[in-house]
């Protein structure tokens, strides 16, 4: 339920709200708005004496959360959610769009140093490159793991790009969380609920991956996960779904995007690379994702794709990429954003 306060309610009078909540054995989030705070109490409300809340001082309404997931909500907060990345603190979520690229995976220094410097004169403001792969075969490349991850580091250092990398287990979140400015949640990981555990408590922004065959409650269940654990900074990645269709890797739904702005108010990111499979049809999803109010993209850029370790066939090259760029930002001039 939700304990909408009265405009000018005092920091006091929210407390006691607080204290009556918590008697009741329940979780309090508060939310500050600029006009009002409401506080969403989230725990077994059936001992709840509603009476007593309702009739505390400056207390207006109580409404129930009708949403299975509460704090991912917008019934809850209707302003949008914006979250800072990286040394720059790019927020995404806000009315720039923000565009994240870089390799699949991390392959070597002077990979990730060149792809990192291209993308940077680019304009993107983030760089992805995985050091934990979670590969379909055992016999695939896994990823450089923490010397890829170190690299990773040093490639922000050079040029003040986010780091978006994957974690793929409890063990290493820690060891990810030294390197890395988002922690992203892969779409095979996106319903194990250690791992979502573990990154609510990681205190690092999260890019949450939709499940390859999960509906929106339950992607957006698992990012009431996080919050849940104590991070309220998850940011959605739409990375297409597993269909009949064959022509493309995944069948990316970008009906996605429109709908999680109505049901939440989590940043929300698409991913044209898994999303399609297929180099050729990635700028124009990426022009589509920002036409239908992606607040970001997370695109796969390798600077030779035939020879990459994982991914290739998605990955455009650097030069797509700065050919790509001035034609997302006129998508997102034309909706009334900027990059
Ligand atoms: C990736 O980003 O390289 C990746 C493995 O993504 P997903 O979890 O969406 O398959
Ligand atoms: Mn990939």
């Amino acid at each position: 339920m939700i304990v909408v306060m009265k405009p000018g309610a005092s920091k006091d009078q929210v407390q006691h709200v607080i204290d009556l909540v918590r008697e009741y054995g329940l979780k309090e989030h508060p939310i500050v708005g600029t006009d009002r705070t409401v506080i969403a109490c989230i725990g077994d409300k059936r001992a709840v004496d509603k009476g007593a809340i309702e009739n505390a001082p400056m207390v207006e309404k109580i409404v129930p959360i009708l949403a299975p997931y509460k704090m991912a909500s917008t019934e809850v907060k209707q302003e949008r959610s914006q979250i800072e990345i990286g040394p720059e603190k790019f927020p995404i979520g806000g009315p720039k769009v923000g565009i994240i690229a870089g390799p699949c995976a991390v392959e070597n220094e002077a990979q990730i140093m060149q792809t990192a410097e291209a993308v940077k004169q680019a304009g993107c403001i983030g760089l992805r490159g995985g050091a934990y792969k979670p590969r379909t075969s055992p016999y695939s490349f896994q990823g450089l793991r923490e010397e890829g991850l170190k690299l990773l580091a040093k490639a922000r250092d050079a040029t003040g790009l986010a780091v978006v990398t994957e974690v793929i287990s409890v063990e290493t979140m820690d060891l990810v969380c030294e390197h890395a400015d988002v922690l992203q949640i892969g779409a095979r990981n996106m319903q194990n609920y250690p791992l979502l555990e573990a990154a609510g408590e990681a205190g690092k922004p999260v890019l949450l991956k939709r499940g390859l065959s999960s509906t929106l409650n339950e992607w957006l269940l698992a990012a009431e996960y996080i919050i849940n654990g104590g991070n309220k900074n998850v940011i959605l990645c739409e990375r297409g779904i597993r269909t009949y269709e064959d022509y493309c890797r995944n069948t990316l739904p970008l009906t996605a995007v429109p709908e999680l702005n109505e049901r939440t108010h989590l940043p929300v990111v698409v991913d044209p690379s898994h999303g399609t499979g297929h180099a050729h049809l990635v700028p124009a999803m990426c022009r589509a994702a920002v036409a239908a109010g992606a607040d970001g993209l997370i695109v796969e850029v390798h600077h030779d794709p035939e020879h990459a370790m994982s991914d290739g066939a998605q990955s455009i090259t650097p030069a797509a990429m700065v050919g790509l760029m001035p034609v997302l930002n006129r998508m997102a001039t034309a909706i009334g954003r900027d990059m």
